[in-house]
């Protein structure tokens, strides 16, 4: 703790008591297990730096999870692979019309983007995430040290409890088309709003995400577009199922306007795409 130099009172600073680098994944399990309240899985240390106090950092960077893999008919996107790697690696850019990459652009900026990580970006869960809207929307799933392999979806709908360490993304690397949008209000904000399509052979996928609450998948917006009913259809379906609420950015009632204009967009820019 030290002296806030303005208000006099004490802030809370990002401290570590102990600094351990696993060298297997069992032995950085082994640790978390022992305390895991008190102890954190380092990512990039963006979101921990705000202000946290640590008994254990475990730091992950020897365990060879930043690396971006297409196997399997699934690209594999590691825990530790950077959220600037998904706008340079030729293996994420060339797939789902770049989608990955440009969800995260606007974050922050590249420095940041540097350090920031799949793994600490999607085990947060965070409702203003753009990473895990985007990944909704291609249906991707995640793999846990102990939970395995999940659907993202399943992920997000279940309460964190930093008891597990996040290994990979998975994506299938099925050639689908997707197109993402957001809106801020000023570049390098959290997003408003965010909203993904994805279709593949005629089916659609929908995901809307910053409502603040955590981005989900929007079945009646994807049934619109699976019928043929048209974008605006599908916009107006997430607007009217989904629900919205109000924070310091934005009221519900202009999120559910927002939500009715992205989902629309982001499918007139999936069917353009799939004309080309
Ligand atoms: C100022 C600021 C602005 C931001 N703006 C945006 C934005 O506009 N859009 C957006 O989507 N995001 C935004 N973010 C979030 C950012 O993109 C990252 O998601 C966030 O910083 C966490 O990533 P990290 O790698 O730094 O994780 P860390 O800060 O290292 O960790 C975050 C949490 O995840 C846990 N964790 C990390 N890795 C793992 C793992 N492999 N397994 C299990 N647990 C793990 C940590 O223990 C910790 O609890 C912003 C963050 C900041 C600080």
């Amino acid at each position: 703790m030290r002296e806030n130099p303005i208000y006099g009172e004490e802030l809370d600073l990002f401290t570590i008591k102990s600094y351990v680098f696993p060298e297997t994944l069992e032995e950085a399990d082994e640790l978390l297990q022992r305390d895991a309240r008190n102890s954190a899985i380092l990512g990039g240390c963006c979101w921990l730096k705000l202000g946290r106090r640590i008994s254990r950092a475990i730091d992950l960077s020897r365990l060879g999870l930043d690396q971006i893999e297409v196997k399997d008919g699934f690209l594999e996107l590691g825990a530790s692979v950077t959220l600037h790697q998904l706008e340079t690696h030729p293996a994420v850019t060339s797939r789902f019309d770049g989608i990955l990459g440009e969800c995260v652009s606007h974050i922050v900026g590249v420095p940041f983007r540097n350090c920031a990580t799949v793994g600490g970006s999607v085990f947060s869960r965070f409702g203003f995430s753009d990473l895990t809207c985007a990944l909704l929307a291609l249906d991707a799933s995640v793999v846990l040290y102990r939970g395995g392999e999940q659907p993202l979806a399943e992920f997000m709908a279940s309460p964190i409890a930093f008891d597990d360490i996040l290994l990979k993304v998975r994506v299938r690397d099925d050639g689908r088309r997707a197109a993402y949008q957001s809106v801020r209000r000023s570049t390098t904000d959290f997003p408003t709003l965010a909203a993904a399509v994805s279709c593949l052979g005629g089916q659609w996928t929908v995901s809307v995400g910053a409502r603040p609450a955590r981005a989900v998948r929007c079945e009646t917006a994807a049934a619109c577009l699976n019928e043929g009913k048209g974008a605006a259809a599908a916009g107006q379906a997430a607007a009217d199922e989904l629900t919205y609420g109000t924070d310091l950015r934005a009221g519900a009632d202009y999120r559910k306007k927002l939500a009715a204009v992205l989902v629309r967009r982001a499918a007139e820019q999936c069917m353009e795409e799939n004309k080309g």
